[in-house]
């Protein structure tokens, strides 16, 4: 695998790795992980795990690898001592920012509940599937970065912190050393939570995770390629994360709604810019490049019902992507207006989020803190939307031609951290009767390992680490779900509402040859919904990898 330390450089042992030992060791690779290291998967899963790729000569000249020994963020080397004590100070006066009720508006109160509150019990450890899956790794363990953060801000923010901390176990130094490993450490949590709901105080360590990362970003200027430059900011300049204008996406929907006719025998035409329609429907733009049969279907489903529905074409109206959730209270923030606007400007009743999970947290619950006054605009997802209209009796259903095993997958996003939990299952249970359920399930999900962002985010050896790490328990419950028919002859579906997980999953499925050992496919509920129509005379669903 591709380490820094396959140079020879001296690696630190992985079996004591302390709290401390983050600012101490130069740039040296503080804790390595590789395939190894990880739990062995069920067969014939077991019988070889994938080779992890290697860094090339010219990235590891280049960018710092000191955590883990994996590049997920590539941060240059310093060009010289003054460079790294520029970035140190502004880390420096952005740990006293994070605490300031000003400067932190969003977080404050239940990130300083986390930092003053933890007892040391560990007892969230086990429910961390990056910790579990690592085999027990002493950085991934929720509390190891809150603990650094911790320390920091009692030594760097308080008023005789230096001098207190000196007499106090485990004084950390502020350095290049730290804040470059603390950097990528903030990026090996996928922010699903699920340390928190295991907590019994509730302390939330993914939240710590997600206020480091707004640290290096609002102050240091430092943000994964893929959440800041692809991502926030080329919806905002082009109106769409996907690189989509507004004619493009217009084309595509166009061309979807064709594809759709064709594949279903119904016509359909998706509305644009209605005013006054009673839904604004707004989908992760990036299910109309990668995934067209999901808009098609909530095409055909919401004519069908007859609800009154549009799409906007205003810039960022069209992109339910919300990548500010994972770094940046300001990004966060830009975006979640122009949804808001958007939605103001066509005086529709409410935005509808489509099956996107991070969309569903930035647009439903956190934006809360932006969408007053004159932009509060009601809100809805997707599955309770879904869920009232199969149940309406408007549309015909025949369940029998969903007659495959079908398991779903619960978004972090949507049921631990929304409590949309019984909705999709309600339409499961109707709709697909060899419908079963995960282990565990709903709020105890496993998150699939692209959640933060980690879903768009390939670069270096990264892909190896979110895939075979971050998804590996998902991956054991998928197959799990599936092992009374482990084999290739049954097709099986798994259903992931939400593009994210689907990307991450896809990903996840390719990496170990799923599609071909066990003929599991994955797709998104409204695509079952459509497939069990009786209007819908072709199958729906496709058996491939896509
Ligand atoms: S975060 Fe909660 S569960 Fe974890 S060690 Fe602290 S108090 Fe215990
Ligand atoms: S939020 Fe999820 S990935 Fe992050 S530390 Fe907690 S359990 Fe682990």
């Amino acid at each position: 695998m591709g380490r820094c330390c396959d140079r020879g450089d001296e690696v630190v042992s992985t079996k004591k790795v302390r709290v401390k030992d983050i600012g101490k060791r130069g740039d040296e690779v503080l804790c390595p992980i590789g395939p190894e290291d990880l739990f062995e998967l069920p067969p014939p899963y077991n019988e070889s795990e994938p080779a992890w790729k290697e860094l090339s000569e010219a990235t590891i000249d280049k960018v710092v690898c000191n955590l883990d020994g994996v590049v997920a963020l590539s941060i240059p080397k310093p060009k010289d001592e003054a460079e790294e004590k520029e970035y140190v100070e502004k880390f420096r006066i952005g740990l006293t920012k994070l605490l300031e009720k000003n400067n932190n508006w969003t977080f404050l109160q239940p990130l300083m509940l986390s930092l003053e509150y933890c007892v040391n019990c560990q007892s969230c450890n086990e429910a961390c599937p990056v910790f579990t899956s690592s085999g027990g790794k002493e950085i991934y363990r929720p509390t190891y970065r809150a603990e650094v953060l911790r320390r920091l801000v009692a030594k760097y923010t308080k008023p005789g912190g230096k001098l207190f901390s000196r007499f106090t176990h485990g004084d950390i130094d502020l350095n290049w050393t730290t804040i470059t490993r603390l950097y990528e450490l903030a990026y090996r949590c996928t922010l699903c939570r699920r340390c928190a709901q295991a907590c019994p105080i509730g302390i939330d360590n993914g939240l710590i995770s997600r206020e480091l990362r707004k640290l290096f970003s609002q102050e240091l200027g430092w943000a994964a390629k893929e959440l800041h430059e692809k991502g926030t900011v080329l919806q905002l300049e082009v109106g769409s994360s996907t690189g989509m204008n507004e004619v493009v996406v217009k084309d595509n929907i166009e061309f979807i709604d064709e594809d759709m006719a064709d594949e279903t025998g119904i016509e359909v035409t998706t509305p644009w810019d209605k005013e006054g329609a009673d839904v604004l429907l707004i989908h992760n733009a990036g299910e109309i490049l990668s995934w067209p049969e999901n808009p098609g279907a909530f095409a055909i489903i919401l004519d069908a019902a007859g609800i009154d529905w549009t799409l906007s074409s205003e810039s960022v109206g069209y992109d339910g992507v919300n990548y500010g959730l994972f770094y940046d209270d300001v990004q966060l923030s830009r975006v979640t207006v122009k949804h808001a606007e958007a939605a103001k400007k066509l005086k529709v009743n409410k935005i509808v989020a489509g099956e996107c999970g991070h969309q569903h947290k930035a647009m439903l619950t956190v934006s809360d803190r932006v969408l007053t006054g004159d932009l509060a605009v009601k809100r809805e997802s997707c599955l309770t939307l879904l869920e009232e209209i199969v149940f309406s009796g408007k549309i015909e259903f025949d369940p029998s031609k969903n007659d495959f095993p079908v398991t779903l997958h619960d978004p972090c996003n949507i049921v631990r951290n929304l409590g949309i939990v019984e909705p999709q299952r309600r339409i499961l249970r109707y709709l697909c009767p060899q419908f079963r359920e995960m282990t565990p399930h709903g709020v105890d999900n496993y998150c699939c390992g692209g959640g933060s962002g980690f879903a768009v985010m390939s670069p270096n050896n990264f892909t190896d680490w979110r895939v075979s790490v971050g998804g590996r328990m998902k991956l054991k419950q998928i197959l799990d779900a599936f092992a009374d028919q482990p084999g290739p002859e049954v097709p099986k579906y798994l259903c992931a509402p939400c593009s994210n997980c689907k990307g991450q999953i896809r990903d996840l499925l390719q990496y170990y040859d799923v599609l071909e050992k066990s003929n599991i496919t994955y797709g998104g509920l409204v695509e079952l919904i459509v497939n069990a129509m009786v209007d819908v005379k072709k199958p729906f669903i496709k058996w491939e990898m896509h």
